[in-house]
């Protein structure tokens, strides 16, 4: 088990590529803000599957949070996370500062359109700018063949595969499962902001969302089994539910029937927001 190799410029970042290139070797890239659990190392298995080497980014990216939201509080722990990195054989960590990121003058945002509107962009309007400003920023320092992201941020993981295809960035976007807990909690390094009631209540997210696809697939009334969702949800001790909505799987465009969907939301527990979504087969 040996350690990564930790980077924190850009420079040192595209010199191992390089040197790893002359030698015909594929490269993965995993993106992650750190604090790293078990859905994270589940991208970087897969990311191995798919190429020689695989590179993890621990980024802290502050254009993506709004100035109200967590930014200073977001958990950090570079020590734990090389750990965790060299027991899943990722050969490359890539740790830069925000002034590497951004240094003073930066002036360039990327605005994705699409699948980037609504749900999140609701309640996080400069979420997905920011998303998709650092994500071109990495593919484009460390020129990866593919990258893998999570279902668990399914709207964001859509706005990557936009960016890639109208920015032909030569990056192949692979999906990963959203690890869960055994009680069906979506793993998140926000987890760590809840308590013991609070964790109990947040466990209840996914069985409201799978019942819920479970009754469209039935032929549920799509505003009913929605608003029937979000009373569930307050009924089970979220504070406010900022969305449950039905989409078209690939575009996020309004759900249909006879094609696959997802149902996504976002809610509130305290201070912590979490967000989920689960498949809904077409019929
Ligand atoms: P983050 O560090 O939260 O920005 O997440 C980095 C990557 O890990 C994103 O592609 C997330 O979708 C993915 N991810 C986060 N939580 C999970 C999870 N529970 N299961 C699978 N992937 C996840």
């Amino acid at each position: 088990m040996s350690r990564p190799l930790v980077v924190d410029s850009v420079a040192a970042l595209r010199a191992q590529i390089r040197d790893w290139r002359r030698d015909g070797v594929s490269l993965a890239m995993v993106p992650t803000m750190g604090a790293l659990h078990d859905g994270h190392i589940s991208l970087i298995r897969i990311a191995l599957e798919k190429a020689d080497r695989c590179v993890v980014s621990i980024f802290v990216n502050p254009t993506q949070f709004a100035p109200s939201e967590d930014l200073d509080k977001y958990p950090r722990q570079l020590g734990r996370d090389l750990d965790r990195l060299a027991e899943a054989g990722a050969q490359l960590a890539f740790t830069p500062g925000v002034a590497q990121m951004y240094p003073a003058g930066f002036a360039t945002k990327i605005s994705v359109g699409g699948p980037a509107a609504g749900l999140e962009s609701d309640f996080r309007p400069t979420f997905f700018d920011g998303v998709a400003t650092v994500v071109a920023k990495l593919f484009l320092q460390a020129s990866p063949d593919c990258a893998v992201f999570g279902e668990k941020d399914y709207q964001q993981l859509c706005v990557v595969r936009q960016l890639c295809s109208d920015l032909d960035l030569p990056v192949d976007i692979i999906g990963a499962p959203t690890i869960r807990d055994a009680h069906g909690l979506a793993m998140s390094s926000r987890n760590a902001y809840l308590g013991e009631t609070e964790l109990a209540v947040a466990r209840q997210l996914n069985a409201i969302l799978r019942r819920t696809a479970a009754a469209l697939a039935a032929g549920a009334d799509e505003g009913s089994a929605t608003a029937e969702a979000s009373r569930a949800l307050v009924e089970a001790g979220f504070e406010q539910v900022d969305y449950v909505a039905a989409r078209e799987s690939l575009t996020l465009a309004p759900w249909r029937r006879d094609r696959d969907g997802r149902l996504l939301a976002a809610a509130w527990l305290g201070k912590t927001r979490l967000i989920d979504n689960v498949e809904v087969p077409s019929a």
